[in-house]
């Protein structure tokens, strides 16, 4: 910040800290002097592939917080009805005059439900949702599953449930299609219990509604119960700050420049303030809301498009508002420097040959697998025989299983998560091995139980024979 240290010294002992020239201090106080001198001090968290990069943020009083509406990711097997499910409620929720007569999608849209809201992600699927999740962003407060009546419980389906549990996200069950004669909600309740959601009916604590994406019966009970869980999670944020939130779209448009679609996460955004989201920095010359409607400013879990960005930021980076064009600019320009090292220097996810360090240092308490296997029997004793080798320091956690190739899906989750995958009997695709060697995703493929075992075991005493 080129002042000179009798400066710094002094303002430190203004705060307290009675420093000398070579006394090291913690960021708390670097960031306050730093706010002294007009600068945002940031924060560099190695090896964070999340965010290395933080504008310190001070933290919010209790009475700072308020209320904010929970935002809502749909997830589900492929035609199920998550679109149909999303375009329904928007139509019945999003009157005619409130929408100008056009509905815009940006990306994400709100309804108002008597006086409270509720946010919606227009992009569906558990993909999108942990992909997001791997670049940063976990913004999805509810996970509403869309099941279809007339079918079952299927591998997407089984998918969304483990991405949304390995996430925390707590899950609502939308049975969909009871419009259909073929409809049976019950055994889709049935079904669902072998993944551990009970429904509440049964005496588990898993909400499941009957819906028609298609006649809309049972939507207003579904939004309800929305607002039931939300309300228990007590979502809350300070909008009397500078606004930070995650990129959730974006894209050039002509006669426009770069447009973003945002979700304030806390704070609030208003025209003209100075924005940086990754390497894209600007102003926010217009706002506009998902009813195509121009305006000035925007609060916590509000959808919003803007225009003002010098480049196409990559969603699910996380932007901030922050003092002037200057620092956005500086911030913007530190976050090019960060991104070409990552690319030399790709962190590792955590792997079984540095199992044994991490343990050992303390990093790691619980490891995540996912096992992909060629038959629903070697999944389940493989999971059995490694969650059996937790011990005290360190736990086995299986996050998800399947039958079939590992997928990118399969990638991305272990990316988000930091697991280890291992494969029985089947390999990564094309496409699965590429992004694993992007992520430095450990993938062990095995054609031996035993050795898979084996390898575990000895990863976490420390005696895992390195590959070559
Ligand atoms: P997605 O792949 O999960 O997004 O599924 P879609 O929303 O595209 O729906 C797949 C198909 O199911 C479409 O033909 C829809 O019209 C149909 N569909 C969706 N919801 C319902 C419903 O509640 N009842 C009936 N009868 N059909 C539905």
């Amino acid at each position: 910040i080129s002042r000179p240290p009798s400066e710094v010294i002094k303002k430190l002992m203004l705060l307290g800290i009675m420093a000398t020239i070579n006394q090291e201090i913690d960021f708390d106080s670097a960031s306050m002097i730093a706010e002294e001198f007009g600068y945002i001090a940031i924060e560099d968290k190695e090896n964070n592939h999340q965010e290395d990069f933080i504008v310190q943020e001070k933290e919010d009083k209790p009475e700072d917080l308020v209320k904010r509406p929970p935002v809502i990711t749909v997830m589900g097997h492929v035609d199920h009805g998550k679109t149909s499910l999303l375009d329904a409620i928007r139509k019945t929720k999003i009157t005619q005059k409130e929408a100008g007569g056009i509905t815009q999608h940006i990306g994400a849209y709100m309804v108002n439900i008597n006086g409270e809201k509720i946010t919606f992600l227009d992009t569906p699927g558990h993909e999108a949702f942990t992909a997001m999740r791997s670049r940063g962003a976990s913004i999805t407060d509810i996970a509403v599953l869309v099941v279809a009546a007339d079918d079952g419980v299927m591998p997407q389906t089984v998918e969304a449930i483990n991405h949304a549990k390995a996430a925390n996200v707590p899950i609502i069950v939308a049975i969909n299609k009871i419009d259909k004669s073929t409809a049976s909600p019950d055994k889709i309740k049935q079904e669902l219990t072998e993944y551990g959601l009970i429904p509440e009916e049964w005496g588990g604590d898993t909400i499941c509604v009957p819906v028609s994406a298609v006649t809309h019966e049972g939507i207003d009970n579904l939004l309800e119960m929305i607002l039931l869980v939300a309300e228990m999670q007590e979502l809350k944020a300070n909008p009397n700050k500078r606004a930070r939130g995650s990129v959730i779209e974006a894209k050039l448009e002509k006669g426009r420049g770069t447009v973003a679609t945002l979700l304030v996460e806390t704070g609030t955004i208003h025209i003209g303030d100075a924005i940086v989201a990754g390497t894209a920095h600007g102003r926010v010359r217009a706002m506009i809301d998902d009813k195509g409607k121009r305006i000035k400013k925007a609060g916590p879990s509000m959808p919003i498009e803007i225009l003002g960005l010098s480049e196409v930021p990559v969603p699910g980076e996380t932007f901030y508002v922050v003092k002037d064009d200057k620092l956005a600019r500086n911030i913007a320009e530190k976050n090019k420097e960060v991104i070409r090292e990552r690319q030399l220097n790709q962190t590792q996810k955590i792997s079984l040959d540095d199992l044994f360090t991490k343990i050992k240092e303390g990093e790691v308490k619980e490891i995540s697998v996912i096992i992909k296997a060629d038959v629903q029997g070697s999944i389940e004793a493989l999971k059995q025989s490694l969650e059996r080798l937790s011990n005290d320091e360190v736990k086995i956690k299986i996050i998800h299983s399947g039958v079939g190739a590992i997928s990118e899906s399969d990638v991305m989750l272990a990316s988000a998560s930091n697991a280890i995958i291992v494969g029985f009997n089947v390999r990564p695709d094309n496409n699965a091995q590429n992004l694993a060697e992007k992520e430095k995703v450990d993938i062990r493929l095995y054609r031996v139980i035993y050795n898979a075992i084996e390898d575990m075991q000895d990863a976490m005493k420390g005696i895992l024979e390195p590959e070559y």
